[in-house]
Protein backbone atom coordinates (compact mmCIF):
# COMPACT_ATOMS: atom_id res chain seq x y z
CA UNK A 1 0.00 0.00 0.00
CA UNK A 2 1.36 3.35 -1.37
CA UNK A 3 2.04 5.78 1.98
CA UNK A 4 3.42 9.00 1.86
CA UNK A 5 7.12 9.43 2.19
CA UNK A 6 6.82 10.44 5.89
CA UNK A 7 4.04 8.23 7.22
CA UNK A 8 6.90 6.09 9.65
CA UNK A 9 7.82 9.84 11.04
CA UNK A 10 4.18 10.59 12.29
CA UNK A 11 2.09 10.13 15.98
CA UNK A 12 -0.33 7.33 14.72
CA UNK A 13 2.39 5.64 12.63
CA UNK A 14 5.38 6.15 14.58
CA UNK A 15 8.63 3.83 14.25
CA UNK A 16 11.69 4.84 15.51
CA UNK A 17 14.00 2.51 13.27
CA UNK A 18 12.09 3.60 9.65
CA UNK A 19 11.65 7.07 10.55
CA UNK A 20 15.35 7.09 11.41
CA UNK A 21 15.88 5.98 7.19
CA UNK A 22 13.32 8.37 6.32
CA UNK A 23 15.17 11.28 8.11
CA UNK A 24 18.57 10.34 6.85
CA UNK A 25 17.36 10.05 3.29
CA UNK A 26 14.98 12.66 2.85
CA UNK A 27 16.26 14.58 0.24
CA UNK A 28 17.55 11.58 -1.38
CA UNK A 29 16.59 10.65 -4.69
CA UNK A 30 17.67 7.40 -5.11
CA UNK A 31 15.36 6.47 -2.14
CA UNK A 32 12.55 8.58 -2.39
CA UNK A 33 11.83 6.32 -5.87
CA UNK A 34 12.19 3.28 -4.36
CA UNK A 35 9.02 4.25 -1.68
CA UNK A 36 5.89 3.33 -3.72
CA UNK A 37 3.95 6.45 -2.29
CA UNK A 38 7.04 8.96 -2.61
CA UNK A 39 7.24 11.57 -4.82
CA UNK A 40 10.65 13.20 -5.18
CA UNK A 41 9.16 16.95 -4.32
CA UNK A 42 6.98 15.84 -1.58
CA UNK A 43 5.07 18.80 -1.79
CA UNK A 44 3.41 16.73 -4.45
CA UNK A 45 2.51 14.16 -2.33
CA UNK A 46 0.48 16.66 0.81
CA UNK A 47 1.11 20.19 0.75
CA UNK A 48 2.14 21.32 4.02
CA UNK A 49 3.91 18.11 4.45
CA UNK A 50 5.93 19.21 7.89
CA UNK A 51 6.20 15.81 9.54
CA UNK A 52 9.55 15.16 9.28
CA UNK A 53 10.14 18.12 11.44
CA UNK A 54 7.09 17.85 13.56
CA UNK A 55 6.14 14.75 15.57
CA UNK A 56 3.17 15.81 16.38
CA UNK A 57 1.55 15.83 13.61
CA UNK A 58 -0.87 13.24 12.29
CA UNK A 59 -0.56 11.77 8.50
CA UNK A 60 -3.33 11.70 5.97
CA UNK A 61 -3.00 10.14 2.58
CA UNK A 62 -2.99 13.15 0.91
CA UNK A 63 -2.25 13.44 -2.88
CA UNK A 64 -0.75 9.57 -2.30
CA UNK A 65 -2.64 6.78 -4.95
CA UNK A 66 -4.59 4.55 -2.38
CA UNK A 67 -3.19 1.35 -3.62
CA UNK A 68 -0.53 0.34 -6.23
CA UNK A 69 0.70 -2.50 -7.96
CA UNK A 70 3.94 -3.39 -8.15
CA UNK A 71 4.07 -4.59 -12.23
CA UNK A 72 6.91 -6.74 -13.28
CA UNK A 73 5.12 -7.99 -16.24
CA UNK A 74 2.86 -6.59 -19.37
CA UNK A 75 0.86 -8.95 -18.51
CA UNK A 76 -0.05 -6.63 -15.32
CA UNK A 77 -0.36 -3.63 -17.06
CA UNK A 78 -2.51 -5.32 -19.13
CA UNK A 79 -5.08 -6.92 -16.03
CA UNK A 80 -4.66 -3.23 -14.42
CA UNK A 81 -5.63 -1.57 -17.07
CA UNK A 82 -8.69 -3.44 -17.78
CA UNK A 83 -9.72 -3.78 -13.92
CA UNK A 84 -9.35 0.14 -13.80
CA UNK A 85 -11.78 0.85 -16.88
CA UNK A 86 -13.94 -1.93 -15.41
CA UNK A 87 -14.43 0.22 -12.05
CA UNK A 88 -13.90 3.58 -13.25
CA UNK A 89 -10.61 3.81 -11.26
CA UNK A 90 -8.35 6.37 -11.76
CA UNK A 91 -5.18 5.21 -13.09
CA UNK A 92 -1.68 6.90 -12.48
CA UNK A 93 1.71 5.54 -14.08
CA UNK A 94 5.14 6.40 -12.26
CA UNK A 95 8.45 5.35 -12.23
CA UNK A 96 10.59 7.46 -10.35
CA UNK A 97 7.76 10.07 -9.51
CA UNK A 98 9.71 12.75 -10.09
CA UNK A 99 7.20 14.54 -12.67
CA UNK A 100 7.72 17.82 -11.37
CA UNK A 101 4.03 18.75 -12.59
CA UNK A 102 3.09 15.49 -10.02
CA UNK A 103 1.19 13.83 -12.94
CA UNK A 104 2.64 10.55 -11.13
CA UNK A 105 0.26 10.91 -8.48
CA UNK A 106 -3.27 11.83 -7.81
CA UNK A 107 -5.47 11.27 -5.01
CA UNK A 108 -7.75 7.98 -4.63
CA UNK A 109 -5.84 7.16 -7.23
CA UNK A 110 -5.17 3.41 -8.29
CA UNK A 111 -1.22 2.92 -9.15
CA UNK A 112 1.01 1.27 -11.58
CA UNK A 113 3.94 0.98 -10.29
CA UNK A 114 6.79 -0.22 -12.61
CA UNK A 115 10.39 0.51 -10.65
CA UNK A 116 11.08 -2.69 -11.10
CA UNK A 117 11.02 -3.21 -14.50
CA UNK A 118 14.65 -2.38 -15.52
CA UNK A 119 15.32 -4.79 -18.18
CA UNK A 120 18.08 -3.63 -20.45
CA UNK A 121 19.53 -5.48 -23.04
CA UNK A 122 22.38 -4.58 -25.86
CA UNK A 123 20.97 -4.99 -29.97
CA UNK A 124 24.24 -4.90 -31.88
CA UNK A 125 22.04 -5.08 -35.17
CA UNK A 126 18.45 -3.97 -35.49
CA UNK A 127 16.49 -3.16 -38.30
CA UNK A 128 13.02 -1.13 -38.38
CA UNK A 129 11.22 -0.46 -41.10
CA UNK A 130 12.64 -1.60 -43.77
CA UNK A 131 15.58 0.30 -42.99
CA UNK A 132 19.38 -0.90 -43.31
CA UNK A 133 20.70 -2.44 -40.09
CA UNK A 134 21.35 0.11 -37.13
CA UNK A 135 23.82 -0.64 -34.97
CA UNK A 136 24.46 0.04 -31.34
CA UNK A 137 20.39 -0.07 -30.01
CA UNK A 138 19.64 -0.47 -26.40
CA UNK A 139 16.29 -2.17 -25.23
CA UNK A 140 15.25 -0.26 -22.13
CA UNK A 141 12.19 -1.60 -19.82
CA UNK A 142 9.53 0.27 -18.55
CA UNK A 143 11.32 1.19 -15.37
CA UNK A 144 14.80 2.06 -16.18
CA UNK A 145 16.06 5.19 -13.90
CA UNK A 146 16.72 7.47 -15.16
CA UNK A 147 15.97 9.04 -18.43
CA UNK A 148 13.79 6.10 -19.57
CA UNK A 149 10.73 5.22 -21.09
CA UNK A 150 7.96 7.43 -19.35
CA UNK A 151 8.51 10.92 -18.54
CA UNK A 152 11.55 11.89 -20.02
CA UNK A 153 11.19 10.26 -23.54
CA UNK A 154 7.75 11.07 -23.91
CA UNK A 155 7.90 14.45 -22.44
CA UNK A 156 10.55 15.17 -25.31
CA UNK A 157 13.86 14.54 -23.31
CA UNK A 158 16.27 17.60 -23.83
CA UNK A 159 19.67 17.49 -22.53
CA UNK A 160 22.75 19.80 -23.07
CA UNK A 161 23.66 17.19 -25.65
CA UNK A 162 20.55 17.93 -27.91
CA UNK A 163 22.60 20.14 -30.27
CA UNK A 164 24.74 17.25 -31.32
CA UNK A 165 22.39 14.46 -31.61
CA UNK A 166 18.81 15.91 -31.47
CA UNK A 167 16.40 14.86 -28.16
CA UNK A 168 16.64 11.76 -26.98
CA UNK A 169 12.86 11.07 -28.45
CA UNK A 170 14.47 11.41 -31.65
CA UNK A 171 16.71 8.59 -31.16
CA UNK A 172 13.64 5.88 -30.46
CA UNK A 173 13.09 3.04 -33.18
CA UNK A 174 10.24 1.22 -31.74
CA UNK A 175 7.66 1.41 -28.53
CA UNK A 176 6.34 -1.43 -27.12
CA UNK A 177 2.62 -0.59 -25.52
CA UNK A 178 -0.23 -1.41 -23.97
CA UNK A 179 -3.32 0.71 -25.11
CA UNK A 180 -6.05 2.48 -23.06
CA UNK A 181 -8.37 -0.38 -23.92
CA UNK A 182 -5.83 -2.89 -22.61
CA UNK A 183 -4.10 -4.01 -26.23
CA UNK A 184 -0.09 -4.93 -26.55
CA UNK A 185 1.23 -2.60 -30.27
CA UNK A 186 4.57 -2.53 -31.60
CA UNK A 187 4.88 1.26 -32.34
CA UNK A 188 6.89 2.63 -34.51
CA UNK A 189 7.37 4.72 -37.88
CA UNK A 190 6.07 2.25 -40.01
CA UNK A 191 3.63 0.51 -37.41
CA UNK A 192 0.77 2.56 -35.64
CA UNK A 193 2.62 5.86 -36.65
CA UNK A 194 0.30 8.27 -35.23
CA UNK A 195 0.73 6.84 -31.98
CA UNK A 196 4.67 6.97 -32.49
CA UNK A 197 4.20 10.52 -33.16
CA UNK A 198 2.21 10.92 -30.02
CA UNK A 199 4.59 9.39 -27.81
CA UNK A 200 7.42 11.55 -29.55
CA UNK A 201 6.69 14.43 -26.82
CA UNK A 202 3.14 14.03 -25.99
CA UNK A 203 3.56 13.76 -22.49
CA UNK A 204 3.71 11.04 -20.58
CA UNK A 205 0.99 8.74 -18.92
CA UNK A 206 -1.17 10.40 -22.35
CA UNK A 207 -2.26 7.81 -24.64
CA UNK A 208 -0.87 4.26 -23.15
CA UNK A 209 1.47 2.03 -20.54
CA UNK A 210 5.31 1.96 -22.26
CA UNK A 211 6.50 -1.37 -21.85
CA UNK A 212 9.97 -0.97 -23.58
CA UNK A 213 11.95 1.14 -25.71
CA UNK A 214 13.88 0.64 -28.36
CA UNK A 215 16.69 3.48 -29.15
CA UNK A 216 20.19 4.29 -30.64
CA UNK A 217 22.75 4.91 -28.59
CA UNK A 218 26.28 6.02 -28.83
CA UNK A 219 29.43 6.60 -27.52
CA UNK A 220 29.84 9.00 -24.80
CA UNK A 221 31.52 11.91 -26.09
CA UNK A 222 34.35 13.77 -24.66
CA UNK A 223 32.34 17.31 -23.50
CA UNK A 224 33.94 20.56 -21.42
CA UNK A 225 31.06 21.56 -19.08
CA UNK A 226 30.37 25.42 -16.93
CA UNK A 227 28.09 26.38 -15.09
CA UNK A 228 27.63 29.75 -14.56
CA UNK A 229 26.10 31.63 -11.97
CA UNK A 230 25.90 35.82 -12.34
CA UNK A 231 23.82 38.42 -10.36
CA UNK A 232 23.41 41.43 -11.15
CA UNK A 233 22.97 43.62 -8.23
CA UNK A 234 20.53 45.95 -9.45
CA UNK A 235 17.42 45.93 -12.14
CA UNK A 236 19.95 48.06 -15.13
CA UNK A 237 22.49 46.05 -14.19
CA UNK A 238 19.83 42.56 -15.23
CA UNK A 239 18.68 44.07 -18.27
CA UNK A 240 21.73 44.56 -19.55
CA UNK A 241 23.04 41.39 -18.48
CA UNK A 242 20.09 39.88 -20.05
CA UNK A 243 20.19 41.79 -23.59
CA UNK A 244 23.89 41.12 -23.66
CA UNK A 245 23.38 37.07 -22.99
CA UNK A 246 20.65 36.57 -25.60
CA UNK A 247 23.09 38.41 -27.93
CA UNK A 248 25.13 36.43 -27.67
CA UNK A 249 23.45 33.12 -27.98
CA UNK A 250 24.27 32.76 -31.26
CA UNK A 251 28.28 32.86 -31.40
CA UNK A 252 27.73 30.20 -28.56
CA UNK A 253 25.64 28.12 -30.96
CA UNK A 254 27.59 28.67 -34.12
CA UNK A 255 31.31 27.65 -31.76
CA UNK A 256 28.27 24.33 -31.02
CA UNK A 257 27.95 25.25 -27.38
CA UNK A 258 24.15 24.22 -26.12
CA UNK A 259 22.64 26.88 -23.49
CA UNK A 260 20.31 25.91 -20.94
CA UNK A 261 19.03 29.47 -18.96
CA UNK A 262 17.55 28.63 -15.47
CA UNK A 263 16.36 31.86 -14.33
CA UNK A 264 15.20 31.20 -10.60
CA UNK A 265 11.73 32.05 -9.80
CA UNK A 266 11.57 29.95 -6.36
CA UNK A 267 10.54 32.62 -4.47
CA UNK A 268 7.82 33.45 -6.32
CA UNK A 269 6.87 29.73 -6.46
CA UNK A 270 7.50 29.37 -2.35
CA UNK A 271 5.06 32.45 -2.05
CA UNK A 272 2.33 30.95 -4.55
CA UNK A 273 2.63 27.56 -3.27
CA UNK A 274 2.42 27.58 0.88
CA UNK A 275 2.82 31.05 2.30
CA UNK A 276 3.89 30.27 5.55
CA UNK A 277 5.39 26.50 5.26
CA UNK A 278 8.60 25.90 7.27
CA UNK A 279 9.41 22.55 6.22
CA UNK A 280 11.55 23.26 3.15
CA UNK A 281 10.79 24.48 -0.43
CA UNK A 282 7.89 23.81 -3.15
CA UNK A 283 8.64 23.00 -6.36
CA UNK A 284 6.83 23.77 -9.96
CA UNK A 285 9.28 23.70 -12.77
CA UNK A 286 8.87 24.05 -16.61
CA UNK A 287 11.38 24.37 -19.24
CA UNK A 288 10.89 25.45 -23.09
CA UNK A 289 12.97 24.70 -26.07
CA UNK A 290 13.69 27.68 -27.30
CA UNK A 291 14.25 27.27 -31.38
CA UNK A 292 17.16 28.56 -33.04
CA UNK A 293 15.68 30.56 -35.11
CA UNK A 294 14.22 32.72 -32.76
CA UNK A 295 17.70 32.85 -30.57
CA UNK A 296 18.83 34.54 -33.82
CA UNK A 297 15.63 36.30 -35.82
CA UNK A 298 13.92 37.81 -32.77
CA UNK A 299 16.12 38.62 -30.09
CA UNK A 300 14.19 41.39 -28.99
CA UNK A 301 11.25 39.08 -27.95
CA UNK A 302 13.59 36.73 -26.01
CA UNK A 303 15.25 39.68 -24.40
CA UNK A 304 11.25 40.92 -23.41
CA UNK A 305 10.28 37.72 -22.66
CA UNK A 306 13.03 37.11 -20.07
CA UNK A 307 12.23 40.18 -18.65
CA UNK A 308 8.79 40.18 -18.49
CA UNK A 309 8.97 36.52 -16.74
CA UNK A 310 11.38 37.77 -14.00
CA UNK A 311 8.90 40.01 -12.96
CA UNK A 312 7.15 37.15 -11.25
CA UNK A 313 9.91 37.10 -9.08
CA UNK A 314 9.48 39.32 -5.63
CA UNK A 315 12.84 39.80 -5.46
CA UNK A 316 16.29 39.74 -6.99
CA UNK A 317 16.46 37.00 -9.57
CA UNK A 318 19.57 34.75 -10.35
CA UNK A 319 19.77 33.16 -14.01
CA UNK A 320 21.30 29.86 -14.11
CA UNK A 321 23.55 29.16 -16.97
CA UNK A 322 24.90 25.74 -18.33
CA UNK A 323 26.72 25.26 -21.17
CA UNK A 324 28.10 22.56 -22.84
CA UNK A 325 30.70 22.10 -25.74
CA UNK A 326 31.85 18.84 -27.34
C1 LIG B 1 16.37 17.24 -11.10
C2 LIG B 1 15.67 17.01 -12.40
C3 LIG B 1 16.33 17.24 -13.60
C4 LIG B 1 15.69 17.03 -14.83
N1 LIG B 1 16.37 17.25 -15.99
C5 LIG B 1 15.76 17.01 -17.17
C6 LIG B 1 16.45 17.17 -18.41
O1 LIG B 1 17.62 17.54 -18.44
N2 LIG B 1 15.78 16.92 -19.56
C7 LIG B 1 14.48 16.51 -19.55
O2 LIG B 1 13.93 16.29 -20.64
N3 LIG B 1 13.80 16.35 -18.41
C8 LIG B 1 14.41 16.60 -17.23
N4 LIG B 1 13.71 16.45 -16.06
C9 LIG B 1 12.30 16.13 -16.13
C10 LIG B 1 12.10 14.64 -16.18
O3 LIG B 1 12.34 14.17 -17.48
C11 LIG B 1 10.67 14.45 -15.77
O4 LIG B 1 10.56 14.69 -14.39
C12 LIG B 1 10.14 13.10 -16.13
O5 LIG B 1 8.75 13.15 -15.99
C13 LIG B 1 10.65 11.95 -15.28
O6 LIG B 1 10.21 10.75 -15.84
P1 LIG B 1 9.76 9.51 -14.95
O7 LIG B 1 8.95 8.63 -15.84
O8 LIG B 1 10.90 8.95 -14.22
O9 LIG B 1 8.82 10.25 -13.88
P2 LIG B 1 7.47 9.85 -13.23
O10 LIG B 1 7.18 10.97 -12.28
O11 LIG B 1 7.52 8.49 -12.65
O12 LIG B 1 6.43 9.87 -14.44
C14 LIG B 1 6.31 11.03 -15.23
C15 LIG B 1 5.10 10.93 -16.17
O13 LIG B 1 5.26 9.86 -17.09
C16 LIG B 1 4.20 8.93 -16.96
N5 LIG B 1 4.80 7.60 -17.17
C17 LIG B 1 5.80 7.03 -16.44
N6 LIG B 1 6.10 5.84 -16.95
C18 LIG B 1 5.30 5.64 -18.01
C19 LIG B 1 5.15 4.58 -18.95
N7 LIG B 1 5.91 3.48 -18.90
N8 LIG B 1 4.23 4.71 -19.92
C20 LIG B 1 3.45 5.81 -20.00
N9 LIG B 1 3.55 6.86 -19.15
C21 LIG B 1 4.46 6.76 -18.16
C22 LIG B 1 3.64 9.15 -15.57
O14 LIG B 1 2.31 8.78 -15.50
C23 LIG B 1 3.79 10.65 -15.44
O15 LIG B 1 2.75 11.30 -16.14
C24 LIG B 1 14.35 16.62 -14.84
C25 LIG B 1 13.67 16.38 -13.63
C26 LIG B 1 14.33 16.57 -12.43
C27 LIG B 1 13.60 16.31 -11.15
Amino acid sequence: LPRPSATSCTRDQFNMEACTITYTNWMNSKWRSEQVGAMEYYNWEMPNVLIIYNLNSSCHQGSVPVIAVNATLPEYFQAMIKFAAKYHLRLVIKITGSDILARSTAPRSFLLWLHYMENMALISQYSSCGSANVTNVVRLGAGVQWGGTGGFLQGGSHSLLSSWKGLGVDQVLQYDVVTVDGQRKIVSQCQNSDLFYALSGGVGGTYDVVVSVVLRIFRSPHIIGTLLSIEASNETLYVTLIRDLVRFLPKLADGDWTTAFIPSFYKAYKLALTPSDPTGYNMLLGSSLIPDTVVRNRQNDLIQLFLQMKRLSVKATSLLINHVAG
